[in-house]
């Protein structure tokens, strides 16, 4: 194992050694722009990209790039080579502040929702400096924002960098009310625990459904699943203990410390989590995380699946996305304090959360919307397609104490007249929240835990959504309280009213049992099933208004984030659907004939040994194999001429709604009959890895 101290973070353009290789007036201006958040000073840009680059020289890196996300939720860059001739004909290795703080990216091919028509192709890329430079494959990467040429965002960094400012811009509000002012910048803090599947790279290639569409569109459940439980916590093989050595080793150069790695409940299946940081520079890590997990994975043999459900009927993976308010002197604003004044202030942001998860359940279900993850929202492992929170028998007793004007002591209610400000809350021992782990949306101790991401997903849109929602609930308490005469009143009447109005949203019990749901219609609460049914809610008034307001998007950037989404469900659904029809058209169906025939030519040969030869188990089987692929060839040719059809079905809404109702479900149904045939073939007929191949020979 590497010496940890002496490799974390040595790719990495950090504080360390921005300190070493800069100049200590330089030095101190870029650290003021890091703090604050403000665009780089342009007098020092040169210096600060000259130190770069000598930097990345003497670490083997020969090319740059400005490193950006997208909206299809993947990272790009383009390299470009430090090397630059000059005019005598020399070679020198240039890196310009210019180059550094701005780039231009002929960028006409990533997704814009017609924000950027194709001949102004011109995209800009912007450093972010507050997320360190860091070097990968041996070259410099620039982490940036990424623009249209009218400033408009074609990435998910951009709004996300726009709704921590939001968010900083009310918290400071609310803290200055509470006589805080020593506080000078709040952030979130992220820590997104990472799911993933490894199988082995041979078999994996063996499969254009995995190769193609990440998942299996085909494939029967093996004999032993994940029933027994045994693989939850379970000793790690060699050739994974390996694979996560290497990994760790990667990772801590890139300054990304992972903690934890234990076998998931699934067979095959692993996790991994980072220790939290400021959520931007949590984003890139978790792109990072991604894009090392396979690149890893591919040196041992093996293929890293990121998709939120790879196999069906078995456990798909998630992400975790741990969420905090932390100041820049080091206070979680969601640590419930010990004396009181701290309690009502930890009360108005837990209530802050409450109302703000209520008031936008649609926004938080559209943050997590994929087609990838509608296989798993809903499904028995994952929370349900329904937004509430968690709080633990503790906490929620406290608040509905409040509500009746109960104070609590802990053991044993004193009926008295509660004065918020005043003896609130008790000190509670934080092992007594989470440990549910159906809900959705959980406050575990100090911080809430959002479990509904995707596994694949980049965690800038949901933490974009938290942070923009928490700072408009926050910009009303805030003007109320400004304008309060009594504090002390107004903080009471906030609380009180918060829970008396948004106390549905707090559920406790199982989210993953019917009467949740059916609770929960009760409730008012939204179940927005599928992606089709959740994105429409993105451009509705009262969800433009809120991001509009806070400066997080325009309106023209939802739009075109709306069509992005609608079109990437699309898209990938009918990339599903033409694999389906390749695979079962050049593989099983030519596969289950070759066993037919066997299977025919064995029962003349038989009845040409003699006429009475008993053949039924082999008729049998012909019989139910020929009517099966008969089935099968039908609905093939019926989805073919749906994915055809597709091309007519109007609007990206339409469509998204095309291909729900009509190919996904196709789909499912040639899945159920081919698994049948898969189930009655003899194995060395069968001409793709099975689960069993999959899941249990890494
Ligand atoms: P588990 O959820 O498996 O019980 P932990 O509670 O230890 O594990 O932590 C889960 C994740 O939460 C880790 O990535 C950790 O860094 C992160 N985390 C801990 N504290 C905070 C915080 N204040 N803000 C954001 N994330 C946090
Ligand atoms: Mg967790």
């Amino acid at each position: 194992m590497e010496d940890i101290s002496k490799t974390f973070g040595s790719m990495v353009f950090n504080d360390a050694v921005m300190r070493e290789k800069l100049p200590k007036d330089v030095y101190k201006k870029l650290k003021q722009t890091i703090k604050n958040g403000k665009p780089l000073d342009p007098s020092i840009a040169n210096i600060v990209a000259n130190a770069m680059k000598e930097w990345a020289l003497e670490k083997g890196a020969t090319h740059y790039t400005h490193w950006f996300q997208p909206m299809n939720g993947i990272t790009a860059e383009k390299h470009n080579s430090f090397l630059s001739i000059t005019s005598d004909g020399n070679v020198t290795m240039e890196f310009s502040g210019k180059e550094l703080i701005c780039g231009e990216s002929d960028a006409s091919s990533f997704p814009s929702g017609g924000l950027r028509a194709t001949f102004e192709a011109r995209g800009y890329t912007a450093w972010d400096p507050t997320s360190y430079a860091f070097i990968k494959d041996n070259t410099l990467c620039i982490p940036t924002a990424f623009c249209s040429y009218g400033g408009e965002a074609l990435d998910k960094k951009t709004p996300l960098l726009r709704s921590m400012e939001a968010l900083n811009k009310q918290v400071l509000r609310v803290l200055k009310l509470f006589g805080v002012t020593d506080v000078k910048r709040v952030y979130s803090t992220v820590g997104a625990e990472q799911e993933y599947f490894l199988i082995d790279k041979q078999l994996h290639d063996k499969r254009k459904d995995l190769m193609i569409a990440g998942r299996t569109l085909i494939g029967a459940n093996p004999p032993k699943g994940q029933e027994l439980d045994d693989h939850y916590y379970g000793a790690i093989k060699p050739r994974i203990a390996a694979f996560m050595k290497d990994l760790n080793e990667e990772l801590w150069r890139l300054g990304i410390y992972s903690k934890t790695e234990h076998n998931e409940v699934a067979p095959a299946q692993h996790e991994l989590a980072p220790i939290y940081t400021t959520v931007n520079i949590a984003a890139d890590h978790n792109q990072l995380t991604m894009e090392t997990l396979k690149k890893v994975a591919a040196r041992h043999g093996l293929v890293c699946l990121l998709h939120e459900k790879p196999f069906a009927g078995v456990n798909g993976s998630g992400k975790h996305n741990n969420w905090s308010m932390c100041t820049d002197n080091g206070m979680n604003l969601f640590e419930p304090g010990n004396s009181p004044h701290e309690n009502a202030q930890f009360l108005i942001f837990l209530c802050a959360v409450i109302k703000a998860v209520d008031d936008y359940q649609d926004l938080l279900r559209i943050s997590v919307a994929s087609a990838g993850n509608d296989h798993r929202l809903g499904s028995n492992e994952a929370p349900p397609a329904i937004i509430s929170i968690f709080l633990g028998d503790e906490l929620t007793e406290i608040l509905y104490d409040i509500e009746q004007g109960i104070a609590y002591n802990g053991n044993g209610k004193a009926k008295t007249e509660l004065k918020i400000g005043v003896d609130v809350l008790p000190a509670f021992p934080k092992d007594t929240t989470d440990r549910n782990r159906t809900s959705p949306f959980a406050f575990t101790g100090n911080k809430f835990e959002f479990r509904m991401l995707g596994s694949s997903q980049s965690i800038s849109d949901p933490n974009c959504v938290l942070n923009t929602i928490v700072a408009e609930v926050l910009k009303q308490f805030a003007d109320e309280l400004e304008n309060a005469t009594d504090f002390t009143a107004a903080i009471n009447k906030i609380i009180k009213r918060t829970i008396k109005e948004h106390k549905r949203i707090i559920f406790n019990g199982n989210n993953y049992s019917e009467e949740w749901v059916n609770e929960a219609k009760r409730r008012g609460l939204l179940e927005l099933k599928t992606t089709v049914d959740a994105l429409p809610y993105l451009i509705n008034p009262k969800n433009i208004k809120l991001f509009t307001e806070h400066k997080v998007l325009s309106e023209a950037e939802l739009f075109s984030r709306y069509e992005v989404l609608m079109e990437n469900y699309c898209k990938i659904i009918h990339i599903e659907g033409l694999t389906l029809v390749d695979m079962i058209k050049k593989d099983i169906i030519p596969a289950i004939n070759t066993y037919l025939k066997d299977l025919c030519d064995l029962v003349a040969s038989k009845k040409a040994v003699s006429a009475k030869i008993n053949c039924d188990a082999e008729t049998d089987i012909i019989n139910k194999l020929s009517n099966l692929t008969n089935s099968i060839y039908q609905k093939v040719t019926e989805l073919e001429e749906k994915l055809i059809e597709a091309k007519n079905c109007g609007n990206v809404t339409q469509c998204g709604r095309y291909y729900h109702d009509n190919i996904l479900s196709l789909m499912q149904d040639i899945r159920a009959l081919t698994d049948e045939a898969e189930v009655n073939t003899a194995s060395k007929y069968w001409p793709i890895p099975t689960y069993s191949d999959l899941l249990f020979k890494v």
